[in-house]
């Protein structure tokens, strides 16, 4: 007899996000998520249009009132400079945000519960609960502060539901014991972060590095300074890193040369970092090539899903987990779980072709001298790189629109083209590819 209509492990935006869309459409749902609410992640904590969407579509306002609004991207390279404003399209806000994880998720996992979700944190999934190969539940443990520091075993259990969204992160531990794998061959990102205090801490402008060095070698990635509006910035440093190139870099190394490289004029020094450098990985581009099984489906990181141009996973967290909460709702109600095969068809359909793209703009860039040259390029025509932000942020109109969009719309259906090589046996054809669309 099962507990709850669906399980969600992890309470990050798209457990929380799937948790929320779950509740929302009447279901009995558990949120399982190990630390405590208000919990830490690294990340760079900027929202592109596209987040701060999904974002609103959840109401997460007014809890989003009070995050830092930004109107685009200042870009800097080959010696030049360029401010760019998000595009203004029909289907997005024409604003970002920048938010620091510890309060954008703790604000979403909140609408979640305010939606109906019960959350269980300091709470660990620890392994699945299976009836043959189906998962069917969960075992957990909880934990409590100890006296004296750290946690203690407080209680365990099982419990029992006939789906489980798995939303536990890049590490995806949990997703690693139902035997998900990512595909080697595809990018993993590398991402390094430190706050600062800088009177630029209310730049309206995220602003991005295009030209990061080891010694003389030009590094596929890019510096950023993320402003909280609250005193702070958000600096880091990321390795869009292709699959077979080991870039054998240190990246506390590069933190350090990029703070130092920065104008004296932004007040950011070493001295100023109000805490230690913290860095993670990042799965980027559809690297989990089956993100479901029998009883369950993997959403936001767990399931690879990170923009492979930029790194941004937030708002692929967001739509995933928005997306897998529709595909149990219609296995709940059709009283069969066929949908769940749907869910990489329609990850196919919705983001295949985008990403596909995405991977291929890697391979270029891993290759220092096509990377200066594109750099060149784009950096002499505010039109080039207006474009290039609409693509690596993957904002554009779904149907119609500007020359810009058309052009977005006939790259991403020519590397659509292209996705067979990529392609699961066991999935049906797609019908027809959404390119570069929202999850409605
Ligand atoms: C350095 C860096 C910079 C980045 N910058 C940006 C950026 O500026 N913008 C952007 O959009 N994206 C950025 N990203 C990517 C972004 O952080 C992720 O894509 C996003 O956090 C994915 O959300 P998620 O919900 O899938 O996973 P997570 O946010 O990782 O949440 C997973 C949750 O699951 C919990 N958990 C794990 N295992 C278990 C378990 N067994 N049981 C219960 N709970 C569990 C974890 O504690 C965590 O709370 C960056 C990433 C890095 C590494």
């Amino acid at each position: 007899m099962a507990d709850y209509d669906a399980i969600v492990v992890g309470a990050g935006p798209g457990g929380s996000a799937a948790a929320y869309w779950l509740a929302a459409a009447g279901l009995k749902v558990v949120l399982l998520e190990k630390k405590a609410l208000g919990r830490d992640k690294v990340c760079g904590d900027g929202l592109t249009p596209r987040a701060t969407k999904a974002l609103v579509e959840m109401g997460v306002r007014p809890a989003t009132e009070s995050y830092h609004r930004i109107r685009g991207l200042r870009v800097l390279g080959a010696d030049r400079e360029m401010e760019l404003d998000w595009p203004s399209l029909s289907n997005f806000p024409a604003n970002g945000l920048v938010a620091a994880r510890a309060v954008l998720d703790a604000d979403i996992t909140r609408r979640a519960v305010e939606a109906g979700v019960e959350l269980r944190d300091m709470t660990e999934a620890v392994e699945p609960v299976r009836e043959g190969t189906t998962v069917v539940g969960v075992k957990w443990v909880r934990k409590e502060p100890a006296e004296g520091g750290g946690v203690i075993k407080a209680d365990e259990g099982e419990i029992l539901a006939p789906f489980t969204i798995v939303a536990d992160g890049a590490s995806s531990s949990f997703g690693r014991a139902l035997g998900i794998k990512m595909d080697p061959s595809y990018p993993l990102g590398l991402g390094i972060r430190a706050y600062y205090q800088t009177d630029r801490h209310d730049d309206d402008f995220i602003e991005s590095w295009l030209e990061l060095r080891k010694d003389d070698l030009l590094l596929p990635g890019y510096g950023w300074l993320f402003p909280l509006g609250d005193g702070t910035m958000n600096v880091g440093v990321g390795l869009l890193q292709t699959s077979k190139r080991d870039l054998n870099v240190n990246l506390s190394r590069l933190q350090h040369d990029f703070i130092d490289c920065l104008p004296k004029s932004y007040g950011i020094t070493h001295e100023s970092a109000t805490g230690p450098y913290k860095s993670a990985r990042l799965p980027l581009g559809g690297s989990i090539r089956k993100p479901y099984g029998d009883g369950f489906l993997c959403i936001g990181d767990a399931a690879g899903m990170i923009n492979p141009f930029n790194g941004e996973g937030i708002d692929y967290a967001l739509e995933t987990g928005k997306l897998a909460a529709g595909m149990v709702s219609a296995a709940l109600s059709r009283g069969d779980s066929a949908e769940l095969h749907d869910y990489q068809t329609a990850l196919r359909d919705i983001y295949g072709g985008y990403y596909r793209l995405g991977r291929l703009f890697l391979k270029m860039i891993s290759k220092p001298e096509l990377f200066r040259l594109m750099c060149g390029i784009g950096m002499r025509s505010e039109t080039v790189m207006a474009f290039a932000l609409q693509v690596l942020a993957n904002l554009g109109e779904d149907n119609g629109g500007k020359m810009a969009d058309r052009a977005f719309r006939g790259l991403v259906r020519a590397a659509e083209k292209g996705l067979d090589e990529y392609r699961d046996p066991e999935i049906p054809t797609p019908s027809g590819a959404k390119v570069g669309a929202g999850v409605s």
